[in-house]
């Protein structure tokens, strides 16, 4: 039976935005529920903007959200652990950013880097330091790790300095760790590489991962599962296969033909009709209505809710289904 590791409940995070008189409300990530297993990789994919990396941030507690539950393995991580500095939680659930050549300090070796967790969680005594650290260094295939040590980040390649930023990120032996789109700053030839280490590190490890990324391909070839985002909310959820061969909702429709080809990326621009995503002041309805070729009246009137499929997918659009936001039930 599956291990639920992480369960994410309604979580949503909404801004004040505008001046005195125009005020509005920015809903970057509206009532997002999902769950993450031991050792599941799970695909956040959507548009710029889509609230995708936010919910890395707030799953990470870099960003606070105004409503919902973070639990981890059952326990409401907001309750238990109120300060987002909390050190047992990001003991467990650890981030790797976009941006291999930002997230190191110029100035500190990869020493220091990967001493700093071990340290600050106390994981080991300083003359374990270093084996430790070569080893860290080895799982992330950074050989012979002894040449890399003590090297400064201006000397590694890009492919080098996000297995570094891996690396640290896996000294504290995480549960969990968020990558957002950790290969997306990457050339082609060293994506793939990365790709398949923390595959390997799921496989052996058994670290659960949410993979923050607008690569449909790599979503494919990495995750179990993929959810799509539209304007800071789900809109479906399908094991990878099931998503890939054959999307359901309308908008995970275009971003597949928007990346019909392998190593395709939403970059492209989707084939949709002109508009952007609703979540300034968002009205009733659903939030795509606007672009989507196959809107009814009803679209425009209700937010659809849930439709729940076999091989638990489920999706948010009143095409399969007429479940209202108001009147759904979370399975
Ligand atoms: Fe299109 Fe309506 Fe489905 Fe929204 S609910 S994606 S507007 S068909």
């Amino acid at each position: 039976m599956a291990d639920k590791l992480l369960d994410i409940q309604h979580l949503g995070v909404h801004f004040a935005i505008g001046g005195l008189f125009d005020k509005s409300t920015l809903r970057a990530v509206h009532d997002v529920h999902f769950s993450v297993d031991r050792g599941d990789i799970v695909a956040l994919v959507g548009e710029s903007g889509s609230g995708k990396s936010t919910i890395a941030k707030l799953i990470c507690r870099l960003e606070k959200p105004t409503s919902g539950k973070i639990l981890l393995d059952g326990k409401d991580v907001l309750e238990t652990e109120p300060h987002a500095a909390g050190k047992e939680y990001r003991k467990r659930v650890q981030m790797i950013f976009q941006d291999p050549f930002g997230s190191l300090n110029p100035v500190h070796t990869v020493a220091y880097h990967l001493s700093r967790p071990l340290q600050l969680h106390q994981i080991i005594r300083s003359n374990d330091l270093r084996p430790r650290i070569l080893q860290l260094l080895e799982t992330v295939g950074l050989r012979p790790a002894e040449d890399f040590i003590d090297k400064f980040p201006h000397s590694l390649s890009g492919g080098q300095r996000q297995r570094v930023a891996i690396a640290r990120a896996l000294a504290t032996e995480p549960d969990l760790i968020c990558a957002d789109e950790p290969t997306s700053m990457l050339d082609v030839s060293i994506r793939m590489d990365i790709l398949r280490l923390l595959t390997d590190l799921r496989n052996e490890q058994q670290t659960a991962f949410i993979f923050v990324t607008h690569d449909l391909a790599a979503a494919r070839q990495l995750a179990d599962r993929i959810l799509v985002l539209y304007a800071g909310q789900l809109v479906e959820e399908a094991t990878s296969d099931d998503l890939i061969a054959d999307p359901k909702h309308p908008y995970a429709q275009l971003l597949l033909a928007a990346a019909p080809q392998q190593g395709g990326s939403l970059d492209t621009p989707l084939p949709a009709k002109p508009g952007a995503p609703k979540n300034v002041d968002p009205q009733p309805g659903c939030a795509f209505a606007e672009r989507c070729s196959q809107a009814m009246d009803v679209c425009r009137q209700q937010t659809p809710g849930w439709t729940w499929m076999e091989n638990k997918r489920r999706v948010r659009c009143y095409l399969y289904g007429d479940t209202r936001a108001d009147e759904e039930t979370t399975k």
